[in-house]
């Protein structure tokens, strides 16, 4: 990532830059895209970020590479965290607000689970983040993402460049 491509002030990118919070929560990356897990306190384990590597805010700005990829990058990431949360469905959402930066929750939608279910998974969310509902354990996500690594490499297509 060329320093064009990066804000000093955005969230998304300085966290691109922390090596340390990386090599804790990363999954998977390619030159445009990078998965990882949600920093803590992490609502679930296996809530996901799927974050554009160079400071773009979303679809709307994407190059004709990246709007090629993109279908591609969020179905494979999707797949991932179901096979990995063996969750029924991935909830996708992306707002954009806390940092204008493309970081799309990948959200794992598990049956049984009311907390997963539709906004109440933003509930969920907001509760963790104020300390009223108790986040997922460090373990469980460590395990989670233990899983993920190792099954990453047999889903994501061979094709995404991978230059670093
Ligand atoms: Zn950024």
């Amino acid at each position: 990532m060329d320093a064009a491509s990066s804000d000093v002030a955005c969230a998304i990118c300085s966290l691109h830059r922390d090596v340390e919070h990386l090599k804790a929560h990363e999954i998977w990356r390619s030159d445009r895209w990078l998965l990882r897990h949600h920093p803590g306190p992490a609502p679930l384990p296996g809530w996901c970020l799927l974050d554009a590597r160079r400071h773009c805010g979303g679809p709307l700005e994407f190059d004709p590479e990246e709007a090629r990829e993109w279908g591609l990058v969020v179905q494979q990431a999707s797949k991932l965290v179901q096979e990995v949360s063996d969750c029924e469905r991935v909830y996708a959402i992306a707002f954009g607000e806390g940092a204008r930066h493309l970081h799309l929750h990948l959200i794992p939608r598990v049956s049984g689970d009311a907390r997963t279910t539709s906004w109440a998974v933003a509930d969920l969310y907001r509760n963790v983040e104020v300390g009223r509902t108790i986040p997922a354990s460090a373990a469980k996500v460590r395990e989670w993402l233990g899983r993920a690594r190792a099954v990453a490499p047999t889903i994501f297509d061979r094709s995404f460049s991978v230059d670093r």
